[in-house]
Parts: structure tokens; sequence; C-alpha cells
């Protein structure tokens, strides 16, 4: 793949309010390897970015388009930002992972293509879902794992693991996306800082110890929390109480949970990030094999309970 572009600010360009659409053009062209897009349906937006499914003119792929306006990278913490989150995802091979194909720029905006997700994400699914069926948090949480041990594999931390940033594609295979926040770990090194909010976040992190890998644990645990019974462990009214929450490790765990589950949340939700399980241990949990995981679930299952067997 070609370097990375080295993005820079149009100049005299007014601040953009925030997430006001950027202007794309309906034919967006990446000079560099001689590829028109047409821009096509609205997928959706988020802190910087909106993503529309792009049509390669020549082959007829349609691809998932984050479009970035250059007034939203005016300030160089917010290009580093940028640039660390790209050169980290584009060197990421794997199927629970969103791929990054491609980055380029026009005078306009930032352009990165990534492999299209049309499905949404986990959070669509628990908003219309609530509690999915155990085999069902088996299905999705698997992958999930699978693609945090390859990360962590990679000496990658993700440090935003959240329902929203696990993609769906066509098939209901999990992807793993938006490394905005993600980290490469150096030795033994413990990160002192993380710039942003991370959804589900540790209590390493809120005390500002020192963290590590054990974050993303920390956020599958909730993630599979989430799933099993419909809410968030921690959740309360306000933020400040949610935090209060969490450095206590004040959560339950519903009655009907069944015992594998349970044992497997409470040693992710590790209040000491020692403590918690790696990778590894989660993939190879007794909870994976204690019931029935489908290798593939139907699309319906994103609006209504399926039927097994
Ligand atoms: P930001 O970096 O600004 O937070 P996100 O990565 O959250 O941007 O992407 C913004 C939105 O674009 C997502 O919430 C989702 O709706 C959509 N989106 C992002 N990546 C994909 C993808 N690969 N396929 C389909 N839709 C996507």
């Amino acid at each position: 793949m070609n370097r990375i572009p080295n993005i820079k600010p149009v100049s005299k360009a007014p601040p953009r309010k925030e997430k006001a659409p950027p202007e794309v053009p309906a034919l967006i062209t990446d000079k560099e390897r001689n590829t028109i897009y047409e821009k096509g349906r609205f997928l959706g937006k988020g802190g910087f970015a909106h993503c529309y499914e792009l049509k390669n003119r020549s082959t007829g792929e349609i691809v998932a388009g984050k479009v970035v306006p250059k007034s939203m990278l005016v300030k160089q913490y917010q290009r580093d930002k940028m640039t660390q989150e790209v050169q980290i995802h584009r060197e990421l091979s794997h199927p629970n992972i969103v791929k990054l194909f491609n980055f380029f720029e026009d005078p306009l905006n930032v352009y990165i293509t990534l492999e299209l997700c049309a499905r949404r994400s986990l959070m669509e699914l628990h908003k219309r879902r609530r509690a999915v069926t155990e085999p069902e948090a088996r299905y999705f949480t698997h992958q999930v794992v699978e693609g945090v041990l390859y990360l962590h594999d990679l000496r990658i931390i993700h440090r935003d693991m959240k329902l929203g940033n696990l993609f769906l594609n066509d098939d209901l295979v999990v992807k793993i996306g938006d490394f905005g926040l993600a980290t490469t770990v150096d030795g033994d090194e413990r990160k002192k800082t993380l710039c942003g909010t991370p959804n589900y976040i540790a209590p390493e992190v809120l005390n500002k110890m020192g963290h590590s890998f054990e974050v993303d644990i920390w956020a599958v645990g909730c993630i599979l929390y989430i799933l099993l019974f419909g809410q968030p462990p921690f959740e309360s009214k306000s933020l400040e109480e949610t935090y209060s929450r969490i450095r206590h490790n004040n959560y339950t765990i519903p009655s009907n949970a069944t015992p594998p589950a349970a044992a497997l949340i409470r040693r992710m939700l590790d209040p000491e990030p020692t403590r918690r399980p790696t990778a590894k241990q989660v993939h190879r949990d007794i909870f994976f094999k204690s019931g029935f995981m489908p290798t593939r679930l139907p699309v319906s299952c994103l609006t209504m309970v399926p039927k097994f067997g």
C-alpha cells in the first residue's frame, strides 16, 4: 500500500460547525490509484466522520467510505490522531476486523475506504432486541474475542470496544472497527494517557493507574453482560454515578444467568486488571462450550428472537 498522505490543512477554511455534513462530490477520485467512486447511500456519522457507500466505477465493488472534512483536521493533534488511527488499522487483516482498503484525499476531504458492514452494528441490534439469547451472545462474543486475540497478539489495544464499534456484514459476521483510540504497546509498558472517553471505561483508566490490554477484556465483559441482560452493568442516571459504580465494582448479575456466563463476566469485570483473563483465556473459556453456539445467524435475528434447531 502507498504511504499515508501527509494531510495538509486547507488554509483560510472557516471552522466547520460540529457534525455539519461534509461537502462530498457525487464522484470521488482517488488520483494515486486512478479510481473513481460513485457516492451512494449515507451509512452513518461519528465524532469526526460521515460514512457513505462508495461504488468503484470500474469494478462495481461497493465499499464504505469514511469522509472527514479537512476543516476538521486543522489542528496538528487532530491530524496526528487520524494518521495514528490509519497507521494501526491499515496493517490489520482478520475476518473479525473491518478491513481498511485505502486512504486518500481531494481538496475538500480525507477519505478512508473500508470493508462494507451493511447490517450496522451490535448497538442497533441491542436497541431493537435488548437481551439476546445465550446462543446468540456466545456467537457474537466469540467472534469479538477472536478479533481481540488477533489485536493483542500484535500488541495493539483497541481501547474503545463497544457495541457501536462492532459492525455486522450481510452474513452477520462481527467486524471490530474504529481504531481512533487504539495504541500499540512496547514491552510491558503501561499506558498513562488516553485522549478520549471510552464507552466502557475500566477502573484503572478512571483512576489513572496506568493501563494495558486488560481494558479491552473489561469492555468485552461489559459487552457480554449487555448482550445477555439487555443493559450495561454499571448504568445509572448520571455519568458521575456510573463512574462511582465502576470504581466500587458495584454491579449485579441477574439471577437467571447461567453459571458459566456469570463466572466469565465476573472474571472479566475484576477490578484488578492483572486478575482478568487474557484474550487467549477468554477464547477457550468453558462458557463457549457450555451450550449451543451457532456457526451462523439468520438476518431476521436483527429484529426477532431466532428459533434454533
Ligand atoms: P468516527 O471515527 O467519526 O467516530 P465511526 O467509525 O464511528 O466514525 O463511523 C461513523 C459511522 O459510520 C458509524 O457509526 C457507522 O454508522 C458508519 N460506518 C463506519 N464504518 C462503517 C463500515 N465499515 N460499514 C458500514 N458503516 C460504517
